[in-house]
């Protein structure tokens, strides 16, 4: 599923296109995507509404409307929001599950092949409580090493877990806490609250260098991210351990190991690199 750096490339993409413009109309081919919202809500909410700003928040795009309210959009693991400039062709169009025409041309597109992403049409109540749900973002001055200390000390989930857990701290997912331990070196399968301070410094550290890193590289392609253009991100060039298992190290060539005890998901990881400093014996 795209991450903080995915979804913060899919929103600078389609930002500049879609700020003061008007959809002419909404037409939606399938409702399971909808969270909270009818069929019939959705359209009527959209079809004509003025677009007034893009953001993301944790791991979805939000598009604000001047109706006061906000279209959320979670992409799934296979979904993807482009700005068309021109006439969508035939395969573009294709498992476009939500599509937006724009008056004066362009088109907001939701394609989901698979259907795995969610769409909400939230007014200013369901925002606040949406919003409340969630931790800080990661990138933002709230999210400093004293706040993760805190929310690490108070639970005793495997700390990648706990980096997963968005009332903690939203936006990171399994590429980027896989890639964040790995840099700061610290066992993904450790309790959240055995980590020292200056353990948690590192996590802090990785985890906000990483995702910088990732944003400047448009984000992590395996088989369906696209940006908001259309393109592949290219941060899967750079991964150390993600879809690495088997692969030697880069930093000290021992093969990483992958496991699927700590959550459902592989974490991948180097015993070396990532070996218990808490003083406990292997
Ligand atoms: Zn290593």
């Amino acid at each position: 599923m795209p991450e903080l750096p995915e979804v913060e490339t899919i929103v600078r993409d389609i930002r500049p296109s879609l700020i003061g413009r008007r959809f002419a109309s909404a037409k939606l081919t399938h409702d399971d995507v909808l969270r909270g919202v009818s069929r019939r809500g959705i359209v009527r909410g959209l079809a004509g509404a003025r677009v007034e700003e893009v953001t993301r928040r944790a791991k979805h795009a939000v598009i604000r409307l001047d109706r006061g309210t906000r279209l959320v959009v979670q992409p799934g693991m296979t979904g993807s929001l482009i700005v068309h400039r021109k006439a969508l062709t035939e395969s573009e169009a294709r498992y476009g599950v939500l599509r937006l025409p724009l008056e004066g041309g362009g088109e907001l597109v939701y394609r989901d092949v698979r259907r795995l992403g969610t769409l909400l049409l939230l007014d200013e109540r369901g925002w606040s409580a949406y919003d409340a749900a969630l931790g800080p973002e990661p990138l933002s001055v709230e999210f400093t090493p004293a706040r993760l200390a805190r929310a690490f000390a108070g639970t005793t989930q495997y700390v990648k877990k706990a980096l997963m857990d968005q009332r903690l701290v939203v936006g990171v997912g399994n590429i980027y806490a896989n890639e964040a331990l790995f840099a700061a070196g610290i066992d993904p399968s450790r309790p959240a609250n055995s980590l020292t301070e200056p353990e948690v410094g590192r996590v802090h550290r990785e985890v906000q260098r990483i995702l910088n890193a990732a944003i400047a590289s448009n984000g992590t392609t395996f088989r369906d991210y696209r940006t908001g253009t259309g393109e592949s991100g290219n941060f899967q060039l750079e991964l150390m351990v993600y879809e690495r298992e088997g692969e030697p190290c880069r930093n000290c060539g021992t093969l990483l190991a992958g496991t699927h005890s700590i959550d459902a998901r592989i974490t991948v990881f180097c015993w070396r690199c990532q070996r218990r400093h808490d003083g406990r014996t292997e």
